[in-house]
């Protein structure tokens, strides 16, 4: 039987990188997109190869241009036929004072965080639907429920936009296509680099488990969603947070 393949938009570091692992070890074949890391995609795709009898494939496409989604999702079904799961986590954030913040960066955010999960979505649940199976995890945040976060208001607002999404895209889809979110809480990746020790030790009082989590973590639940064992879940949102108080 053909192996399952999964396309994992922003997997070239951070928690795409981390499912694209997770999901390679789970014998499935793997669409890595970047947008500008080509180096660090080309050595996962290596380093996957390696290590698991699967196909990797690398696709640069900024998932807020659609000529460039519909060749990626061509590029992808001329290769393997079809795609069962996909996992929408390429996302951005631009931290700044509200009165700094510029309507260009404001829609960059909507752009890729929203528009982006939008047409990925789209453009794959033409083939999904033909199959009448699959299923698309978008990796929104607790920034997008709990919209505590002024500096990152635009972000936060993106991020309430990808859980109405998936709700009203399951609704669309159904029943042959799972749509999900995630929420994850503060994970430990480049997006986060500009913390300040202090404000970290502060953020981590706020968790119950007194720490950020891995993006390991976040994969597992990516895996779960995608496996049958979450058959009856649909137009869900998960938070992966640690707990907070
Ligand atoms: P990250 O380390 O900054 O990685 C971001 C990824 O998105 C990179 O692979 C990047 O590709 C890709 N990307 C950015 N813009 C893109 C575009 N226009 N088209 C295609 N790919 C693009 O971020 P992360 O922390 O892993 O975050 C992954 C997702 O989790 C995001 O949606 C984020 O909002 C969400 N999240 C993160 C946290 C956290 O605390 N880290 C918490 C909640 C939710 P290049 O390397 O090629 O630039």
């Amino acid at each position: 039987m053909d192996k399952k393949v999964v396309l994992i938009t922003g997997a070239s570091r951070g928690i795409g990188a981390s499912i694209a692992k997770k999901m390679a070890s789970l014998g499935y074949n793997v669409v890595l997109n970047y947008v500008q890391s080509e180096e660090k995609a080309t050595a996962l795709k290596e380093d996957l190869e390696k290590k698991y009898s699967i196909q990797v494939l690398t696709v640069k496409a900024d998932v807020s241009n659609e000529d460039e989604i519909k060749n990626m999702v061509d590029l992808v079904i001329q290769q393997f036929g079809h795609i069962d799961c996909l996992v929408n986590n390429a996302g951005i954030a631009i931290d700044s004072l509200v009165e700094e913040k510029t309507v260009s960066d404001f829609q960059h955010i909507l752009n890729v965080n929203l528009i982006g999960t939008f047409l990925v979505s789209r453009e794959v649940a033409k083939s999904m639907l033909k199959e009448k199976s699959g299923c698309i995890i978008n990796i929104s945040s607790t920034n997008g429920i709990d919209t505590m976060y002024p500096y990152s208001l635009d972000y936060d607002a993106s991020k309430a936009g990808v859980i109405s999404l998936t709700k009203n895209l399951a609704k669309e889809y159904a029943p042959f296509i799972h749509v999900n979110s995630i929420a994850p809480g503060w994970v430990n990746t480049e997006m986060n680099k500009e913390l300040d020790a202090d404000y970290i030790k502060e953020e981590e009082e706020n968790i119950l488990l007194h720490r950020f989590g891995e993006p390991e973590e976040i994969a597992n639940v990516v895996a779960f969603l995608a496996s049958e064992d979450a058959s009856y879940i649909n137009g869900s949102v998960i938070r992966v947070d640690g707990g907070s108080k």
